[in-house]
């Protein structure tokens, strides 16, 4: 690993220790956890309340414009660091771990990416997520059921009504037979909310809709930074 990506903490950029992977002591130690995992009805819940239906959610950290942990997710998306997302998911997967609302998930689905911006990046930053939590709990990763429409690309240029129009066919599902009655974990890498960006949870909420579409299927949802503006 040491020779494929540069030793430095991807949130302070200070030199890395030698078991130290992604992000130093420091950082892991000021990360702003939410432990939302342990808290039923967290505020991360609340946001699908009275939207979509969901079991359990829950979100690494909460995710601050300007802090460090905002650099963590920008090298995880823009500067090909797929090591990033493992490793963070790890921290995910150990905290899902040891919860009990969690411990009936049977498969682990990250969001699609739209299959361009795929092509372009190398890979899926949630399911780079996805495969560092799939170390720590019993459950499959799922990649193959829900897809984006490769015709349908989210326009920021359009209106908020057209927009969300827009984000609700943008996610599919393929016929399966295997995730019915099933538990899944829906992984994102970040959500946002708040009253001028309520149109940011329509991906991971089309996403859960598309989902719902399979009999009988149970969704959670976990997520690394949680940003409420
Ligand atoms: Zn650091």
């Amino acid at each position: 690993m040491s020779l494929l990506y540069p030793e430095f903490c991807a949130a302070c950029e200070a030199p890395l220790y030698n078991q130290e992977k992604a992000i130093c002591t420091k950082c892991e130690y000021e990360m702003p956890r939410t432990h939302f995992h342990k808290v039923p009805g967290n505020p991360l819940e609340e946001v699908f309340w009275g939207r979509v239906k969901i079991e359990n959610a829950t979100a690494l950290f909460y995710y601050m414009k300007e802090s460090k942990y905002q650099g963590v997710i920008h090298k995880l998306k823009y500067h090909s660091r797929k090591d990033i997302g493992i490793e963070m998911g790890r921290k995910l997967g150990i905290q899902l771990k040891e919860t009990e609302s969690f411990s009936s998930v049977n498969y682990i689905i990250p969001v699609p990416l739209h299959p361009k911006k795929q092509n372009k990046r190398g890979y899926n930053q949630s399911e780079q997520i996805a495969i560092g939590i799939a170390e720590y709990i019993s459950a499959k990763l799922e990649v193959k059921t829900l897809y984006r429409n490769k015709h349908t690309e989210t326009q920021t240029k359009k209106g908020r009504y057209e927009r969300w129009e827009n984000t609700e066919t943008v996610f599919d599902i393929k016929p399966t037979e295997k995730l019915k009655n099933s538990h899944v974990l829906l992984v994102d890498d970040i959500i946002t909310t708040g009253a001028t960006t309520e149109a940011c949870i329509n991906a991971t909420e089309a996403c859960i809709n598309a989902l719902q579409k399979i009999e009988g299927i149970r969704i959670s949802v976990v997520c690394l930074g949680f940003a409420r503006f």
